[in-house]
């Protein structure tokens, strides 16, 4: 009966025993070919689930009965392979218990899906990013801030905000050109991210304004965390031997925080840094 059939159908014990017309053609395989097939020579899958696919061929074959509905790569007698969804069922064939696969080729829905999902990565990775520096945005530091606040409200965690600007920015443009401007900022971005933890999260803010989450640190070390960048800054070579200096604003989190009343707090460290002469850091508590 399933030689009419237009799926795949194949029937195994310990090795293949049976494959109807269509899987033959669409495998490559001829009939002499089946005696001797291991049914795992069908697919190609990783390691831990070949182990689970032994172990429901074992099942099957010692009489258990259950349903099965999955998708993978079935791999022809050339070695090509395609996604087929696959339902693998128990049956009592010529007074043995017998595993029986049915494949359809779901190549075509398969690799959309897989494309859609590289195109959102893809989104989701630019949508997150400043275009200028590659660092994160406004967007996922708004974010990132967010889940700061709950996370140090869940766990009783602390953390501390950095907020920093450079000094007479205007300056640099009006006497480099804003091409300079821009890559003092690549350059900035790039220095920070080398100077700063793994975990800490670092995002430009708006124009040349940049903010630094640091877990785990309360203000005094924050602090440190500040002026230990703001020296790496100072005595850094730019390109066109531009002059760099920053001011920075330190705060830390406090219970019933929100992300206003932190950023405001930080936004006020750093006026005060201003109002002091500038290239330095105030703190706020
Ligand atoms: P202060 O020390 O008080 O921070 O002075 P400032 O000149 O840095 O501050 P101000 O806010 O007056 O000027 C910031 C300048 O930053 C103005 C703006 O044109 C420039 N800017 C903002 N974004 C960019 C950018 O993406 N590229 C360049 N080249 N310039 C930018
Ligand atoms: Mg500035
Ligand atoms: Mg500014």
């Amino acid at each position: 009966m399933s030689e009419n059939i237009p799926s795949i159908v194949i029937l195994y014990r310990e090795k293949v025993i049976y494959m109807n017309s269509f899987c033959l053609k669409a495998l490559g395989y001829s009939i002499g070919d089946i005696a001797d097939l291991d049914p795992l020579d069908l697919v190609d899958v990783r390691e831990e689930e070949k182990l689970k696919l032994i172990e429901n061929m074992k099942r099957r074959i010692g009489g258990e009965s259950f349903d099965e509905k999955y998708t993978l790569k079935v791999k022809k007698k050339n070695g090509e392979t395609f996604w087929g969804e696959i339902i693998a069922r128990t049956v009592f064939f010529e007074n043995k218990w017998t595993g029986l696969v049915i494949i359809t080729d779901v190549s075509d829905r398969v690799v959309k899906e897989l494309n859609l999902q590289k195109e959102k990565d893809i989104f989701k990775e630019i949508s997150e990013l400043d275009d200028l520096t590659n660092i994160a945005n406004r967007r996922s530091f708004d974010e990132r801030l967010d889940n700061s606040i709950s996370d140090a409200m869940l766990k009783n965690a602390k953390f501390s905000l950095i907020m920093f600007d450079i000094d007479r920015f205007k300056e640099i443009n009006d006497t480099f050109g804003h091409q300079a401007g821009d890559a003092v900022l690549s350059e900035l971005a790039f220095l920070i991210k080398e100077n700063i933890r793994k975990n800490d999260f670092f995002a430009r803010f708006g124009g040349e304004e940049f903010m630094v989450i640091s877990n785990n640190i309360g203000i005094g070390g924050a602090v440190e965390l500040a002026e230990k960048l703001r020296l790496k800054i100072e005595t850094n070579g730019f390109s066109s031997k531009i002059n760099v200096r920053c001011s920075f604003g330190v705060t830390a989190y406090k219970r019933e925080d929100t992300a206003e009343s932190i950023i405001k707090r930080a936004d006020e460290a750093l006026y005060k840094a201003k109002e002091n002469g500038r290239n330095r850091v105030e703190s706020v508590e």
